[in-house]
């Protein structure tokens, strides 16, 4: 079978390697999509650990081909996503139902082979079914919805509350349509790229600020601005410092800022402990997606969000090392391959 293959840092190949074989407890899965991700390409440039060489691709969807011995929740044929995050179960994180935080995380796509490839083996643990008839573009969605919902639970948006969501990706695109589910009356998303505020306000977003010309403060917080005195809740979907800065600002005295981008390991931000003293402001971060995989599922395959919209591109597995290696293009949301 091919498999898109990360064997160095910064090099990655399609390769001709054996199909998997399922041990007990495991699933072989026939990968119908598999999502790319902002992560991947961290990865690709040493930023991220993985083991090597590896197949990257951690948001994949597909039918089960076989199961090992001792499987009894799926069968031949099963439309499956898989959590790609594999806790040991065990440890003190695990065992207060942190699982995202467990002491020996290892993760599908990263250090065990994943989803750009004609097949994978996905422990039927880490599997969740999804109804056939299910697109498995959509199917693909499941990992990065799992974490937005997690950070969702984190934000706590009440009905009526104002959301600011800083940076227009796929990440920021599912936030903004997350938060109007959510209640909050409110949603403003500040992003660069003009073609993504358009797209926002057609998601459900009632505002959209241009990152790049706008005075982000004034038109969000600013007396005459969007949410005058600061913004309930901000979702800071960028991981740039610019927005991690403009998070603490932009929030009401007593709001919640929530940090779901992740910015390069070592990076500092000057913040002020005064500043947020006062504002007595709640800041939270999100890490990955803990317990919440199933729900994303229930979510993606209940239909109730936009993502045909969010998909600019499908390429085949050959494509996959070129689309990772190069800086994402102008426009683009989300691109899946298609193997
Ligand atoms: P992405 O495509 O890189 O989206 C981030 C967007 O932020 C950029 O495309 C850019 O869009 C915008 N941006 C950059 N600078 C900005 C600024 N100064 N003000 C406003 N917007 C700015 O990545 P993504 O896939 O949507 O993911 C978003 C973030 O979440 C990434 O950092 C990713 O690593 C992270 N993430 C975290 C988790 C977790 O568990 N916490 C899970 C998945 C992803 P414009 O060009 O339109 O400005």
């Amino acid at each position: 079978m091919k498999a898109a293959r990360l064997v160095s840092v910064g090099t990655m190949v399609l390769e001709e390697v054996a199909r998997p074989v399922p041990g007990p407890g495991e699933l072989l899965v026939r990968v119908l999509a598999c999502g790319i991700c902002g992560s991947d390409r961290h990865m690709f440039r040493g930023e991220y650990p993985t083991a090597l060489p590896v197949t990257l691709g951690h948001e994949f969807c597909g039918t089960v081909e076989a199961v090992g011995e001792e499987v009894s929740r799926f069968s031949a044929g099963a439309l499956v996503t898989g959590d790609p995050n594999i806790a040991c179960g065990h440890c003190r994180y695990c065992r207060l139902g942190r699982p995202n935080l467990c002491d020996s995380l290892t993760a599908i796509g990263v250090f065990r082979d994943g989803g750009f490839a004609d097949h994978l083996i996905v422990p039927q643990g880490q599997a969740v079914a999804l109804p056939a008839d299910l697109s498995p573009l959509h199917g693909a969605f499941c990992e990065p919805l799992a974490c937005c919902l997690h950070g969702l639970d984190i934000a706590r948006i009440g009905p009526g509350d104002s959301v600011a969501v800083l940076g227009g990706g796929v990440i920021g695109l599912l936030m903004v349509q997350l938060a109007r589910l959510a209640g909050a009356s409110t949603v403003v998303l500040s992003t660069r790229q003009q073609p993504r505020r358009a797209l926002a306000l057609e998601l459900g977003a009632t505002h959209a600020v241009d990152a790049a010309r706008d005075e982000v403060d004034a038109a969000i917080a600013g007396a005459r601005g969007i949410a005058p005195g600061g913004v309930d809740v901000v979702l800071e979907c960028a991981g740039v410092a610019e927005t991690f800065r403009q998070s603490l600002r932009i929030a009401r005295r007593g709001g919640t800022v929530v940090i779901f981008g992740v910015m390069p390991k070592g990076e500092e931000v000057a913040v002020s402990p005064y500043d947020l003293l006062v504002k007595e402001l709640r800041l939270e971060s999100a890490w990955l997606n803990p317990l919440t995989h199933g729900r994303a599922a229930a979510m993606i395959a209940s239909g109730v969000l936009e993502l045909d919209r969010l998909i600019t591109r499908t390429i085949g597995l050959d494509e996959v090392p070129a689309v990772i290696g190069a800086a994402p293009a102008f426009g683009g949301i989300k691109i899946v391959a298609v193997p």
